[in-house]
């Protein structure tokens, strides 16, 4: 598994600005943040997207999410934020290490995000819902 500059973070060689801490998770302030407050969540297990990280760091990430969201908004005084993870070069992803931004609303300034729903056929959708539950079935028999 390639080594990104999260990784070096993780093991404490590059500083961060950290607001938390556990045995599977660190988060810590974006260094070119959308908005003030702009945190990184992420797991300390090595993965590059999401669809490869361990059931474990995934419950583990899931379980700090909310908190550090808590605590996003009450420091910065937002009421509003997104949660963005990007997967792969074509989804705007740039570190090869899974995480999640925590992005306030403050002052104006957050994610921006372009929506241009397409048009689909029920008989499409039908298909492909059989098709996804299928894999996910797999998916979960793989355990
Ligand atoms: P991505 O586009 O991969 O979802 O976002 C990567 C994020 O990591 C960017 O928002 C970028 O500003 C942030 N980032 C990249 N390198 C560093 C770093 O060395 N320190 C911190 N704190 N953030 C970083």
């Amino acid at each position: 598994m390639s080594e990104t500059i999260f990784s070096k973070i993780i093991r404490g060689e590059i500083p961060c600005h950290h607001v938390y801490e556990d045995d599977a998770v660190l988060a810590f302030l974006d260094v070119n943040p959308l908005s003030r407050g702009h945190t990184l969540v992420i797991p300390k297990e090595v993965a590059k997207t999401l669809d490869q990280l361990s059931d474990e760091a995934s419950a583990a990430i899931g379980r700090v999410l909310p908190k550090i969201a808590r605590a996003v908004l009450a420091a910065t005084g937002a009421t509003s934020f997104n949660v963005l993870q990007n997967n792969g070069a074509d989804a705007h992803q740039a570190v090869f290490h899974v995480h999640f931004h925590i992005i306030p609303k403050v002052e104006g300034r957050g994610l921006g995000i372009g929506w241009e729903p397409m048009k689909v056929e029920t008989a499409d959708l039908k298909a492909l819902r059989e098709k996804i539950a299928r894999c996910a079935a797999a998916e979960t028999q793989k355990g």
